[in-house]
């Protein structure tokens, strides 16, 4: 059987969900037996994502093999139950530096190298040498952005490119927005069909338009959106909004997506199994017992504008969680500055089941972010830190339990006398030559679990690995001291010689991990330690609900 490749493109705006209706491709296809991965592109100049502000880009995906990546590589792993590699990952500035690099080593032989062809024949062999190494038989290709922009016109001319050479093997998605503004209550065609002529120019034409609207496409624009844009009634895909992002296959699905693929690729259908993932998008929906997350951070807002994004494996990893628990997790966000300014405004935590702190970078919102801690932790409030969650919990617990008041880490304050987080030294190197891209301690490394630790309870086994993504670490100095007063280091590297997880015996639940859990929680498997949190905090609501009572 012939590769097959499916180009996936953006039209109107952004933001529309591209990501998702990928992904669900790739699952709807993975779910008829075929073996999928999909690739993102990115028309950033930037190597990675990892120089990126998450309030502007979204969240950092880090891969298992240390990549620095945009959050829709999270969404193919969510969705396709996979690991997706660096490969997969391109962006303008990886593919620039390529072509630069090798015309440095005289491989063009002397020949002038220009942006047309060779930087569209660079995309072409990353997309095929990732399509092999993931030994797919469909190729899912996001372009980032959406179509009429200059920054993406190199890869719009590579996709022309590669269905000039295999039109029976590469098929062009277009997902566009009907607005429905609401002056006038109708649903729109006409920026759907300009997005379809930009394509055209580019010298392609959608085989499928994925019609993104409040509201499901009714006949009379299906019509339209098919004469305009000349393509088939059939293939005008409706996706209208919906609860959960992982309903988005199942959504394709009712318009038989998957066989209309499977037909213009002259594949042969085979059965069909979404059995699982169909019953897991149902338990998610039936839960109704709430339990209240407060999520305490500072990657919130633009404008007036919150955004979740920057968090989103996060927020995700709490869904699967919750699905696991029959409990529906709502989150509340927490702007830690606000504690800094207020004090007093922390004893709001009260009314939460969990509280995190999430990743972060930096010294604006700590005070606040130790406050949510100590108050968590002197409150039996389940408490779960993600990296920098986990190491400022260690500072707090320093501070107030071990009496060290100027504990800090040296992220905030490099010259304190009680570094109970400080650098690694590789690292100080790096960051003295202004080293900052792509060289953080990145992606998958083992963990050993204590015996009778809660993570070990979670995991049920001793040898772990998860991805990580950061400069500091816990201060090796501190570490009896830390244990004599009940901090319990229940994971190390296999060495002993990095704390990658830290406990407080006999709080109901108080967890910080040095790695980012979050990235590996998936629908139909959600992280052991994401459950385990969910599980306290279930508890925990159960508990307040019969003190309400028994007032
Ligand atoms: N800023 C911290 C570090 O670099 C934590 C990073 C994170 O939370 N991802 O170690």
């Amino acid at each position: 059987m012939s590769k097959k490749f499916i180009f996936v493109i953006g039209g109107v705006m952004s933001g529309v969900g591209k990501g998702v209706a990928a992904a669900s491709i790739g699952k709807i296809l993975q779910s008829r037996g075929y073996a999928v991965t999909a690739i993102k592109i990115d028309p950033y100049v930037n190597i990675d994502a990892g120089t990126m502000n998450p309030t502007e880009h979204g969240e950092v995906f880090v891969t298992e093999d240390g990549d620095e990546t945009d959050q829709d590589i999270g969404n193919y792993e969510r969705f396709l139950g996979q690991n997706i590699l660096r490969d997969n990952y391109m962006t303008t500035g990886r593919v620039y530096q390529s072509v630069i690099e090798r015309e440095r080593n005289l491989h063009y032989q002397g020949k002038c190298v220009e942006v047309v062809p060779h930087i569209p024949l660079e995309v072409i062999s990353r997309i095929k040498k990732a399509s092999r190494k993931a030994k797919a038989d469909i190729t899912i290709i996001e372009i980032g952005g959406t179509v009429g922009e200059y920054q993406n016109i190199l890869f719009l001319e590579a996709a022309r490119m590669m269905h000039y050479e295999n039109p029976d093997d590469v098929l062009f998605v277009l997902v566009s927005y009907l607005p429905i503004p609401g002056t006038l209550g109708e649903m729109k065609t006409k920026p759907t069909q300009y997005a379809t002529q930009q394509m055209n120019e580019a010298g392609i034409a959608p085989d499928f338009i994925i019609g993104r609207a409040a509201v499901p496409i009714d006949e009379p624009r299906r019509k339209k959106i098919s004469v305009f844009c000349a393509v088939e009634k059939g293939d005008v895909i409706s996706s209208p909004d919906c609860e959960s992002v992982y309903e988005v296959p199942l959504i394709f699905e009712k318009e038989n997506f998957s066989d209309k693929i499977i037909k213009k690729l002259s594949l042969r259908p085979r059965k069909r199994d979404l059995a699982k993932w169909r019953s897991m998008v149902q338990a998610s929906k039936r839960a109704r017992t709430v339990v209240r997350i407060g999520m305490v951070g500072k990657y919130f807002a633009t404008g007036d504008f919150i955004l979740p994004d920057s968090y989103i494996s996060v927020i995700e990893a709490l869904k699967h969680a919750g699905t696991a628990h029959s409990v529906k997790v709502e989150i509340d966000w927490i702007n830690s500055d606000a504690y800094e300014k207020k004090s007093a405004l922390v004893k709001e935590l009260k009314t939460y089941d969990g509280v995190i702190v999430p990743g972060g970078f930096g010294t604006r919102g700590v005070e606040g972010k130790i406050k949510a801690i100590q108050y968590a932790r002197e409150h039996q409030i389940p408490y779960f830190g993600l990296c920098y969650g986990m190491q400022l919990a260690t500072v707090e617990f320093a501070r107030h339990v071990l009496g060290i008041k100027d504990a800090h880490t040296t992220e905030v304050k490099p010259n304190t006398k009680n570094p109970i987080i400080h650098i690694m030294a590789d690292q100080a190197e790096k960051l003295a030559k202004k080293q900052y891209g792509n060289t953080m301690r990145l992606g998958a490394y083992p963990c050993i679990l204590e015996k009778g630790s809660v993570s070990y309870g979670a995991y049920g086994t001793k040898r772990i690995s998860e991805r990580h993504r950061h400069r500091y670490e816990l201060n090796n100095v501190y570490r009896a001291r830390l244990e004599k007063k009940g901090m319990v280091l229940a994971g190390v590297s296999p060495d002993k010689s990095l704390v990658e997880i830290i406990e407080i015996k006999g709080h109901p639940f108080f967890v910080g991990t040095q790695f980012h859990p979050e990235l590996t929680s998936r629908p139909l498997a959600p992280h052991p330690l994401f459950t385990a949190f969910i599980g306290a905090a279930k508890k925990h609501a159960s508990a307040s609900v019969r003190e309400k009572k028994k007032k």
